[in-house]
């Protein structure tokens, strides 16, 4: 029989062990815990390690993406500006094309002799002929100016550039045919007549200058274009003259008239040729003035 302090004691050891067991059960699951929560640390470090890697990628792709909307901006921006200078370069163009009416413009005659000094080389001045009661003109007197001189040396006023002084179209060109000899005749409409002529001239009637006594015409036809200073013959001898001269005459008269034949003073004119002469000269339908109240105003 076992005594009873020795089962007390037996039950005193076997509670200590039972206690101790316990304690190092629970020792263990609270290593167990502490690992985990190690583990589990780590794992959440672990992961934004991770994340950072893709990240840049998208960071590669937002960076790119950039980049081409910075390429396309200078696009739209050249093209921007080309519109805004072809507008501007449109208006300056097209006043150009609106150059079709050109300004009025004036001319020396002669390329030898400046405008404002023209006077100085008249050889005979113009001389308003008789006006007859209808209007008509007699046909005297002096109808343009004659424009001249001697060189230095002593030669002719021959081959010396004539110019058209003012713009307009051919409205006769005569060939050797007294008593102009070779003449071109322009027609300069009203809007291309310089002040202050226009004023004085009604606007349905054109300006029509002379040239007579030519040589040397420029190749120019009935209704061609000249421009004011713009060479259309040489001075010469051609027709009724006593010496070398420029005879510069001007009318006004109803515009678009022209001349296929104009001839007097010779046996062989024809009744065309005198009918046109009689009709520019004498009709008054062409209203004769000094040419000098055009070239030195
Ligand atoms: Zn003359």
């Amino acid at each position: 029989m076992i005594p009873a302090y020795r089962t007390a004691k037996f039950a005193r050891n076997a509670k200590k062990v039972l206690n101790l067991s316990i304690l190092r059960a629970l020792r263990g699951l609270f290593f167990f815990w502490l690992i985990g929560i190690f583990l589990l640390a780590l794992a959440a470090c672990a992961s934004p390690q991770h994340s950072p890697t893709p990240q840049p990628a998208p960071t590669e792709h937002t960076a790119l993406p950039p980049a081409t909307q910075t390429i396309k901006p200078p696009p739209t921006l050249e093209v921007l500006p080309t519109p805004v200078l072809s507008e501007i370069k449109g208006p300056e163009t097209e006043t150009p094309t609106a150059s079709p009416t050109p300004k009025p413009c004036l001319s020396s005659p002669l390329a030898v002799q400046p405008l404002d000094k023209i006077s100085e080389i008249t050889t005979q001045p113009f001389k308003m002929p008789r006006i007859m009661p209808n209007g008509s003109y007699k046909d005297d007197a002096h109808h343009g100016v004659d424009l001249g001189y001697y060189t230095r040396d002593k030669k002719l006023f021959t081959g010396t550039p004539v110019l058209a002084a003012l713009n307009g179209v051919i409205a006769a060109i005569i060939h050797n045919r007294p008593p102009y000899g070779n003449m071109l005749m322009i027609e300069t409409p009203h809007s291309q007549i310089p002040q202050p002529l226009r004023e004085k001239i009604p606007a349905e009637h054109s300006l029509y200058s002379v040239y007579g006594h030519l040589q040397n015409l420029q190749p120019l036809a009935p209704g061609d274009a000249v421009t004011c200073g713009q060479q259309i013959a040489e001075t010469g001898l051609t027709g009724f003259t006593s010496g070398p001269h420029l005879h510069f005459e001007t009318r006004h008269g109803p515009a678009g008239q022209s001349f296929d034949s104009i001839a007097y003073y010779r046996a062989d004119a024809t009744k065309p040729e005198l009918a046109n002469y009689e009709r520019w000269r004498m009709s008054g339908e062409f209203v004769l003035f000094n040419p000098m109240e055009l070239l030195a105003p």
